[in-house]
């Protein structure tokens, strides 16, 4: 819709002011520091970073009401900088003016609900919100549009030049990175560190698409994440992962989207998320709390965090139910078929202590919790899902199954309404599916396929007459012969 379309009252606010005040906040230390040089880590000591509005106060001058007006109103606009997860502007980076702006289609991904046989047979209301229909196929493009802006404009205010942009991953923040920079063309060469053997080779093909140079480095994610983190403390390399605060931003537009999806009535609503590295629960806390600063949403959402026994270094963190006694431990991780979280050493962790003391803290009560999932679950529940319309991969099923978990355990009520993080699309991740139906899975992953759930191709060619395809010249009669057996095998096959 035209600006002069806009009803009057909602014209002015459609397209975002561009204003200069975030600045970054050390969760060591508490020092501020000025956004005008891109830092991934405090410079003073060593912290994680998270990035303020120092305008909020003056922004807040406006109603819950009519940032909702303006957010759904907004909607309508074609501005092309508009349609992803910068219809959000405000609340992510006010900072970038939209020509700087990337927009290759994230966000804005749908919340499909369930069937009524699969609701019933998990015994609440949920729907999925499909994370992998973003242009990489996961939701590491919301935080790399951000990230990826924000380079673009700092390349354009001469901050930055001959910039190589870096970072370790699991599969799909290396996919995601070399997406959004390729589209920078020569302005911003890409790298990316890759644990060799650890991504599935669909995640290994995006990065060498996009153009990029792509690096195996023996061993885990988390040894990955330790040179990428030597190369930007000693080199000017522009660091893409979730150390990243301009990443945490972007993916905040997760919680904005699910609360404008259910017209921000939060109420009896869950989220359920994969954590990983836990950039992604960070973001979705914080995104969670912004809307509650405004007073766009009224109650804040439960949140359910979920890891895999494999590698769940966060919920041992709080198995321990007194602050003050826990402490942080790294682990060795275990194979997991949720690969895309299997991370030991989780960068975000100070993060994810920062805000979950708040969000429970201005919530009233304890919001938020992690549970664990066994592999065997996890897999079964991708299964489940995919066998009833949805699209999740094997971190998806890590969402359904930690549902199931979280009812068993009472911390979800069936009468709440529950989504589900489905953080990439079923395909990346198909090579797990074709262990379970092949039953190949190596025995570290601990995980017995059950017939009922498996799925193989059957072969409706071995007929006598069948062979006529492969002949060098085949007689209409041939061919008609051929098409008749191998039709009448099929109807065999299929029961008709
Ligand atoms: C990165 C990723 C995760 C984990 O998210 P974090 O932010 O690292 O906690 C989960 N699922 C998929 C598909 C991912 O790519
Ligand atoms: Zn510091």
């Amino acid at each position: 819709m035209e600006l002069s379309e806009f009803p009057q009252s909602i014209r002015p606010y459609i397209i975002p002011e561009i204003t200069g005040q975030l600045e970054y906040r050390c969760l060591g230390c508490q020092k501020k520091h000025s956004i005008e040089s891109l830092l991934y880590t405090c410079p003073d000591c060593g912290g994680v970073l998270l990035l303020h509005d120092l305008e909020e106060k003056k922004k807040m001058k406006r109603s819950g009401k009519l940032w909702r007006r303006i957010f759904d109103y907004r909607r309508m606009t074609t501005i092309p900088a508009l349609q992803g997860i910068f219809l959000f502007h405000e609340f992510i980076a006010p900072v970038i003016p939209l020509e700087h702006i990337l927009y290759l289609g994230e966000g804005h991904t749908p919340l499909v609900e369930a069937n009524r046989i699969l609701q019933e047979r998990i015994g609440m209301t949920f729907l999925f919100k499909n994370e992998g229909q973003n242009p990489s196929a996961s939701f590491k493009d919301r935080g790399m549009a951000c990230a990826l802006s924000y380079l673009n404009y700092m390349i354009s205010k001469n901050k930055m030049k001959n910039v190589l942009a870096i970072c370790a991953s699991t599969g799909d923040t290396s996919a995601s990175a070399a997406l959004y920079a390729s589209y920078l063309g020569e302005k911003v060469r890409s790298a990316v560190l890759l644990p060799r053997g650890k991504v599935t080779p669909q995640q290994l093909s995006q990065p060498l698409g996009s153009g990029a140079t792509v690096l195996e480095i023996p061993g885990v994610f988390d040894d990955c994440m330790k040179v990428v983190e030597y190369l930007a403390d000693h080199y000017p390399v522009a660091l893409l992962n979730s150390k990243n605060a301009w990443r945490i931003l972007g993916q905040e537009s997760y919680s904005f989207e699910v609360a404008q999806a259910l017209d921000y009535h939060l109420e009896d609503t869950v989220l359920l998320v994969p954590i990983g590295n836990a950039g992604n629960i960070t973001a979705i806390i914080s995104g969670f709390l912004k809307l509650f600063r405004y007073g766009m949403i009224s109650s804040l959402p439960k949140i359910i965090g979920v890891q895999s026994h494999h590698a769940n270094p966060v919920y041992r963190y709080y198995l321990e139910p007194r602050p003050g006694k826990r402490t942080f431990e790294p682990m060795q991780v275990r194979s997991s078929v949720a690969q895309a979280a299997m991370i030991g050493n989780p960068v975000s962790m100070p993060r994810v202590i920062e805000m979950v003391e708040q969000y429970n803290q201005t919530a009233g009560k304890q919001k938020v919790f992690v549970v664990e999932v066994t592999e065997q679950a996890i897999m079964e529940h991708m299964l489940l899902a995919n066998r009833n319309g949805h699209i999740a991969c094997t971190q998806g099923g890590e969402s359904l199954a930690g549902l199931v978990k979280a009812l068993a355990e009472k911390k979800v009520s069936a009468k709440e309404r529950a989504i589900l993080n489905a953080t990439a699309h079923a395909i990346k991740f198909s090579g797990f599916q074709e262990m379970y139906f092949q039953n190949s899975f190596p025995p570290e992953f601990g995980i017995r396929p059950k017939k009922g759930l498996q799925n193989r191709p059957v072969s409706a060619g071995l007929i006598k007459g069948g062979t006529a395809m492969t002949k060098k010249s085949i007689t209409p009669k041939e061919y008609n012969v051929f098409v008749e057996k191998t039709a009448l095998k099929v109807t065999k096959l299929l029961g008709i």
